[in-house]
């Protein structure tokens, strides 16, 4: 088994690591490399002469951001000296495991100093990017020679709390009681590295109707300023949602929380028309981003009720899309989640029974339900054309592609995301272990370690830039190999909304 060598300038930082790594010694080799760059340069060499596996520095450090406190761990996103910066890509899995271990954990940047700074000197740095400082990771770093390395610091000093202080010791006894407690992780980041393939599912990531979606909340807040208004969240993804209200636009759940007057959009997951009178009568300003797709589906649901139907729709209770279409029909519809439901539809004419789905259903599951309704019903008319949509069908398809293949699969998604939680159960159908993860920060070491060949995948609401960051941060832990898994290509665009179009066009 590889071995994972731990570097410590002080003394008394070994001595917190090794209590906290007590269990782990056969693979671990804790050393104390000195106080300061220059006796860390020297450490360093004669470690990179041994070619570590792996290398990890742990230590105290000063933090620069007032957002940090005394005992919290910062683990290094990047060290420089000021001359030379080494990226650490695998920081957010080890922030998110220290986290997920009850410790307060941050990942950032780091700087290397040569000697202790003062307090007016903790902007200068700070105003770098980086959120704390020490004097050693940077040349502890070279120890490395190329293999995946992290850097563990713990904050003995703050802005608030300076190093030239009374409250120095309480502090550093605060961080190197963080440091043992941290201690397990690092070992745990060991496990977890190795050289990697990655199968990477496509199509992935976002859909035509979500890129519609949020260019009408973009295109809204360039033509009618901050604050737009949005009812729900625009899309299911806890990122698009945190970037949009950077932008200026805030969620509310419902239009009692709009002011009158003021500009609102509808989601892409689609309202009922209750919604749409409760917006006219209050002289709301709206603009509609539900989903052509969602709309195609709304459109059977009433043509359906009007042709006399009992419509069954087969879709999960409390999705937003599920309201919005029951919505246009709510004495003529009722929801069927699981084949047992059939059992209670009551039709006033047998003979005249519909179905429809939510667009984001696994088209397996649906397809049982929809055999369970036309066995009882055997007349019962389905939807002109498939309602499960084609970018829910493609990355379901995707996903069934590499899950066959992987040892683990990820699907980049939020929990409240149909589509993305149905990739998760699609490659679990496969026989194959899968997490659903807003980011690489909510993948558990434990998951990769003798995982040879993992599976990204990612929902229809999950930005690109998240499968970017699980695969750079998969590479942090080892060589990678990644290879594309297509099973189709799209191209389909939707059109805008009217009172949008021309500010697009404006913006070229
Ligand atoms: S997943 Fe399908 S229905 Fe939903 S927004 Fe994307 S294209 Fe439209």
């Amino acid at each position: 088994m590889s071995q994972l060598t731990v570097c410590a300038p002080l003394g008394v930082e070994a001595r917190a690591l090794r209590r906290g790594l007590a269990d782990r010694h056969d693979h671990v080799q804790v050393t104390r490399t000195g106080y300061g760059p220059v006796r860390a340069a020297a450490a360093a060499a004669r470690i990179a002469a041994s070619a570590p596996d792996m290398l990890a520095v742990g230590g105290v450090a000063g933090g620069l951001t007032n957002d940090l406190r005394v005992g919290d761990l910062v683990v290094a996103s990047e060290v420089t000296d000021g001359v030379t910066t080494v990226q650490c890509a695998s920081a957010p899995l080890v922030a998110g495991e220290l986290r997920r271990a009850g410790l307060r954990a941050t990942a950032g940047p780091i700087v290397t100093v040569d000697r202790l700074v003062r307090g007016y000197e903790h902007a200068q740095l700070a105003a770098t990017g980086a959120i704390a400082v020490d004097m050693e990771s940077a040349p502890l770093l070279a120890g490395a020679a190329g293999s995946p390395a992290i850097v563990i610091r713990a904050i003995s000093d703050t802005p608030a709390q300076p190093v030239f202080s009374p409250r120095i010791v309480p502090g550093g006894l605060a961080a190197l009681r963080s440091l043992r407690q941290a201690a397990p992780v690092l070992a745990r980041w060991a496990e977890a590295v190795a050289e990697r393939h990655l199968l990477l599912a496509s199509p992935r990531s976002f859909c035509a109707g979500v890129e519609r979606a949020i260019e009408i909340v973009e295109l809204a807040l360039q033509r009618y300023g901050a604050p737009v208004y949005v009812r729900k969240q625009i899309v299911h993804n806890a990122t698009v949602v945190a970037d949009l209200e950077q932008a200026g636009a805030i969620f509310v759940d419902e239009l009692g929380e709009v002011p009158d007057g003021a500009m609102v959009v509808f989601s892409a997951h689609g309202v009922s028309p209750e919604v749409r009178r409760e917006a006219a009568r209050r002289g709301l300003d709206a603009v509609d981003a539900t989903c052509p797709l969602v709309a195609k589906v709304h459109a059977e649901a009433r043509r359906f009720a009007a042709d006399g139907y009992l419509v069954a729709l087969i879709g999960h209770a409390g999705h937003e899309e599920v309201d919005g279409t029951l919505g246009e029909a709510p004495d003529a519809m009722a929801l069927v989640e699981t084949a047992g439901d059939v059992a209670r539809l009551q039709p006033a004419d047998p003979s005249k029974v519909a179905y429809l789905m939510q667009t984001t259903l696994a088209a397996d599951e649906a397809s049982g339900i929809a055999d369970a309704i036309t066995e009882r019903f055997p007349g019962a008319t389905g939807p002109g054309s498939d309602d499960i949509c084609y970018a829910t069908t493609n990355r379901q398809r995707a996903v069934r592609a590499i899950a066959s293949r992987s040892d683990v699969v990820l699907v980049a998604g939020s929990v409240n995301s149909s589509n993305s939680q149905r990739l998760v159960e699609t490659a679990q159908r496969a026989g194959t272990a899968a997490y659903l993860v807003d980011g690489a920060e909510d993948i558990q070491l434990g998951w990769l370690t003798g995982a040879s060949t993992i599976g990204i995948a990612a929902g229809a609401s999950a930005p690109p830039a998240i499968v970017g960051q699980i695969v750079a941060a998969l590479g942090g832990l080892g060589e990678i190999q990644t290879e594309d898994v297509v099973v189709a290509t799209e191209s389909i665009q939707f059109g805008l909304p009217k009172e949008l179009r021309q500010q697009a066009a404006d913006l070229g």
